[in-house]
């Protein structure tokens, strides 16, 4: 017997990011309790619950926000307080591409509150990343999520990794279990670790081209003096994720019937509507431009040298 010095893939899934997205820590669960309750195609695999604190606490996060808490300067001044960076640096030291057990791609799954359906989030434009967002999309027609050039929202936990997507699946209530989100959490959480495979092996089929909703900016609720937010989301743009937001339609109502409207001659494809979570980091919504791209052979190049170790 000797030593295998080859490196291996492995994917590191993370589940519980944010403590009260309950659906995937269980379904990890029920996972550790039957070890064939997921087919992961024989890929490797690190499965991890992110936030076990924030978790055991029912709620998103105990100090900051954990999915904000990768950011490379916050590692060099960890206040013993700050929970969430002490455990970000604790992820990276045993699961990052240089770690303990060093995993190449990272998987996160997250639920919202917003009325999405299932999408990937992609964060910048690597290459792997959208290569691999490629293949999901032509197998389940998920629509893609590109969040960049957001300066306010950084430290995002797949971006530390060489290859990670982000899985949203909605709506569900923060803390709530529903058989549909764990369903759809399976489907997804297989597919793309049947694609990985498919990479693996070199028997892939890369789509020609791909949908983005590509992330343009934010907008707050509207707010009183003190800052506390004295408008909602409109009735009529409640619930309407994905679908066009034009000049004069609804966006926000008042209790004194007052209507805000959207005054911008461009259109937009809204997400993240009325996120429960995200009210704290003033987004009532998130303002997106929906593309058509080409895919690129570079894309493709990389994912199969990550995937095979080059
Ligand atoms: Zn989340």
């Amino acid at each position: 017997m000797g030593y295998c010095l080859m490196k291996q893939l492995q994917v590191l899934l993370v589940a519980g990011t944010h403590g009260n997205e309950v659906n995937s820590i269980w379904l990890f669960d029920e996972w550790n309790k039957s070890p064939f309750l997921i087919n992961t195609h024989g890929i490797k695999t690190c499965k991890v619950i992110g936030n076990p604190e924030a978790r055991k606490a029912g709620k998103r996060y105990i100090y900051q926000d954990l999915n904000r808490s990768f950011q490379k300067e916050s590692f060099l001044s960890l206040s013993p307080s700050n929970f969430e960076s002490i455990r970000a640096n604790e992820l990276v030291n045993l699961y990052g591409a240089e770690g303990k057990t060093p995993c190449q791609i990272a998987l996160d799954f997250h639920t919202t509150t917003a009325s999405m359906g299932s999408c990937l989030v992609v964060y910048g434009r690597r290459d792997a990343d959208l290569a691999l967002a490629s293949l999901i999309q032509n197998q389940l027609g998920l629509p893609i999520y590109l969040h960049e050039s957001d300066q306010k929202q950084t430290g995002f936990l797949v971006e530390t990794w060489p290859c990670g997507l982000v899985v949203e699946i909605g709506p569900i209530g923060q803390g709530l279990l529903s058989s549909r989100v764990i369903s759809k959490t399976k489907l997804i959480l297989e597919t793309l670790m049947q694609q990985i495979h498919q990479v693996k092996k070199l028997n892939f089929f890369f789509p020609e081209k791909l949908i983005i909703h590509r992330h343009i900016k934010s907008i707050d609720f509207p707010r009183d003096d003190r800052g506390n937010i004295d408008g909602l989301v409109h009735s009529l743009r409640q619930s309407k994720d994905w679908h066009e937001l034009k000049k004069d339609d609804e966006l926000f109502s008042k209790m004194n019937g007052e209507t805000i409207r959207f005054e911008e001659d461009q259109s937009y494809i809204p997400v993240f509507i009325n996120e429960a979570s995200y009210a704290e980091k003033n987004i009532a919504m998130s303002l997106t431009k929906r593309e058509l791209w080409d895919f690129k052979k570079e894309w493709k190049k990389s994912l199969i040298d990550l995937v095979h170790q080059k």
